[in-house]
């Protein structure tokens, strides 16, 4: 190892040096090219190192070590967060390269012996600086799935085979015409030809679909994009049944109403749903967390429920502007957001001098209790919204007169609406006031031109008191 690193450090510095070229747009198109290509080849044994590098990072951190990790002794929790630390790339490249290396660098028996990498072709041509990382990661993720049901010979097979594909050798495919220049293919090619293998090692597998499918079930979040975080994944089929069946619990036309009257069917009615189903959907994602979060079935973390904490300066709260920032998510959330959360989840001010020092502690959060929602929920009985068929329990309480503007955290003062309901009630147009501690509705203008103020609940307790002091002619 004696002097690597200083013999790195002067390569560095005559690679500076002839790199320094004179400015590329003064070049012929071949010349650009042929540099192109030229740095590229450099690139490739450069990114062999870090891959190797890598690898060995992983291997001196593997969890059996325990507190004798690599990772763990440099105060990090894994290894992508050590080779960050050290090389300042991304999570995303930190986890490419340790994954790849661990997956090309030769293994040791337990008496020492020398076995040979998990990937031998990939590793060769990698540590040659012919094939590049990217395309000798999509070999590996590629192949390394169908492991334990292909055929170890076939499986081989499939990595020379992809190789020589990759560094247009040819020879191993036979399909090379006698003559004719190897056309060597890109990475995104090579994964379209690896996939294919990965079929047909896979398809005879002995393993049952279950336990395929059982590895590859997944859920992940996305990174963030036009003020959204996407989600991918595979769910295994019965989880997938689950969730359908929430979701149908919740979309589908409410059965039964033998205690609306005439007028809030006719609400029901009127009240078309404005909502794609994938918007509804993704509501009802929105309360089956809430709803999680609130139940108390589910760990909690520093001794409080699961919940989102949500960060805004008081004066762009106070002035209607900028944004709020929620623990653990990369992007902004809006004013109304943060509104919302505040409404139905209680806030708490923190005063901060100059330098940062905390300077006061407002008093703590003004949330509903469970006695308070149960007393809610019997008078409301669901979402206040006529037509809306959000139970109760999937509800969040509003304040109907803003905690900030001196709504107390009282019955007399919350209300059930739905998250959906519940987002938008500053600009649906729907009025909610109080009357004497019972809750009352007015449809926006578009929804009911002059439509006037009634009282609303689906509570059935409620509704058969309504219906039993109804005159006789009418019940
Ligand atoms: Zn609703």
């Amino acid at each position: 190892m004696n002097g690597i690193v200083e013999t790195l450090g002067q390569v560095r510095s005559s690679l500076l040096g002839v790199m320094g070229f004179d400015d590329p747009a003064g070049w012929s198109d071949d010349e650009l090219l042929a540099v192109t290509v030229a740095v590229e080849a450099v690139g490739r044994v450069v990114d062999a190192a870090r891959v190797a590098c890598a690898g060995e990072v992983g291997e001196r951190s593997r969890v059996e070590l325990g507190g004798e990790r690599l990772s763990t002794r440099r105060g990090c929790r894994t290894v992508a967060e050590l080779l960050e630390r050290v090389t300042l790339v991304s999570g995303a490249e930190a986890r490419r390269r340790s994954a790849l290396g661990a997956a090309t660098r030769s293994r040791y028996g337990l008496t020492g012996e020398a076995m040979e990498a998990r990937f031998p072709g990939v590793a060769s041509a990698l540590a040659s600086g012919e094939l590049g990382a990217d395309a000798a990661g999509v070999v590996v993720r590629e192949l390394d799935g169908t492991r334990r049901v292909a055929d170890p010979v076939a499986l081989r097979g499939a990595e020379q085979e992809l190789v020589a594909a990759a560094l247009g050798s040819g020879d191993a495919a036979g399909d090379a015409s006698a003559g004719d220049a190897p056309v060597r293919c890109t990475a995104d090619e090579l994964r379209v030809q690896a996939q294919v293998w990965a079929v047909y090692l896979d398809q005879d597998g002995p393993e049952p679909d279950d336990e395929r499918a059982m590895r590859r079930r997944g859920f992940r979040f996305g990174r963030a994009r036009d003020g959204l975080i996407p989600v991918t994944g595979e769910l295994l089929p019965e989880v997938a049944a689950g969730l359908g069946r929430l979701f149908d619990a919740h979309l589908a036309p409410r059965s039964g109403g033998g205690f609306m009257t005439a007028e809030e069917r006719a609400d029901l009615e009127r009240n078309g749903e404005t909502r794609t189903a994938d918007q509804q959907r993704h509501d009802v994602v929105a309360a089956i967390i809430a709803t999680a979060a609130r139940s108390g079935e589910h760990p909690t973390i520093g001794g409080a429920a699961p919940t989102v904490l949500v960060s805004v300066r008081a004066v762009d709260l106070k002035e209607g502007r900028g944004v709020a920032h929620a623990d653990g998510v990369e992007i902004p959330v809006s004013l109304r957001a943060a509104r919302q959360l505040m409404c139905t989840g209680g806030m708490q001010q923190v005063t901060f001098d100059g330098g940062g020092r905390i300077m006061g502690l407002g008093s703590p959060e003004r949330c509903f209790t469970p006695h308070q929602r149960r007393a809610i929920t019997l008078r409301d009985g669901g979402c206040l919204i006529p037509g809306c068929r959000v139970p109760a329990s999937w509800c969040e309480i509003h304040h109907v007169i803003p905690d900030a503007d001196g709504g107390p955290t009282h019955t007399d003062n919350g209300v059930l609406l739905c998250w959906f309901h519940h987002r938008t009630i500053e600009t649906s147009g729907w009025g909610i006031r109080m009357i004497r501690g019972a809750p009352q509705v007015r449809p926006p203008a578009w929804l009911d031109p002059g439509g006037g103020w009634r009282s609303a609940t689906t509570s059935p307790t409620r509704l058969a008191d309504r219906v039993e002091r109804r005159p006789a002619a009418v019940a």
